[in-house]
């Protein structure tokens, strides 16, 4: 069983790491944006709270977050572990966790403030097709269209600078000391993610001390956050 925390702010890549040990070691992927995205497409009252908390640069309550990952961690079809993503994001939410669930480590992926403008910025995707595109890595041939329907690119509207700015500002203030408090019970790992993604897995495998890669992953970093700014 293998049970991780994966850390860092937005546009640090952690998505494209979590996916490529979860495809090697048969995790489960649990995102919390990806649950907060589902509840904002579906439509539902908790989804409408969340969508205008967002738009203002805010993040989910402490008790929705907390009530979503015991919900789902309650399904356990996590036979050989997970990787959680998207939580806990402060110390409240952290506390919350290591009394309820015990961990073997927390990868914290780093970068600076600048790499996360850059990354974020470039950020495209397809209303259409879903494609998630990005003018730095994972570039369409037209800037402004999608390479698969054709459709007009859109920037999701919680990529801009503030919104980013005040993501940041969260992550400095909140979700640090919450990974003080890992670094403090010695889960921590650190890796650099401004290298490329397939030397950050093998960055990653080595200090958990897990198999090194199968495969040498060729998929560019996408960069798809949760939308909430993991
Ligand atoms: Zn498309």
């Amino acid at each position: 069983m293998q049970k991780y925390v994966i850390m860092g702010v937005q546009g640090c890549g952690k998505g494209t790491q979590a996916k490529l040990l979860k495809d090697d070691f048969d995790l489960v992927h649990i995102c919390v944006g990806d649950i907060l995205r589902w509840h904002i497409q579906s439509h539902t009252k908790l989804g409408a709270r969340i969508k205008r908390l967002i738009a203002e640069g805010h993040l989910a309550p402490d008790e929705v977050v907390e009530d979503l990952i015991q919900d789902r961690l309650a399904i356990h079809d996590w036979n050989f572990g997970f990787i959680l993503d998207g939580f806990p994001r402060n110390l409240p939410q952290a506390r919350f966790f290591l009394e309820s669930y015990d961990i073997d480590a927390v990868i914290h992926i780093a970068v600076s403030d600048e790499v996360v403008f850059e990354r974020v910025l470039a950020r495209r995707f397809c209303g259409r097709c879903k494609l998630d595109y990005n003018l730095i890595y994972h570039r369409p041939v037209n800037p402004e269209l999608c390479d698969v329907c054709g459709s007009k690119l859109n920037i999701r509207m919680d990529d801009n600078e503030d919104a980013i700015r005040a993501r940041l500002a969260d992550y400095r203030t909140k979700t640090e000391p919450a990974l003080d408090l890992f670094r403090r019970k010695e889960l921590v790992i650190d890796v650099d993610g401004t290298l490329p993604p397939n030397e950050i897995q093998t960055q990653i495998r080595r200090l958990l001390n897990l198999s090194p890669c199968s495969s040498v992953p060729n998929a560019p970093p996408v960069a798809k956050e949760p939308v909430s700014g993991a």
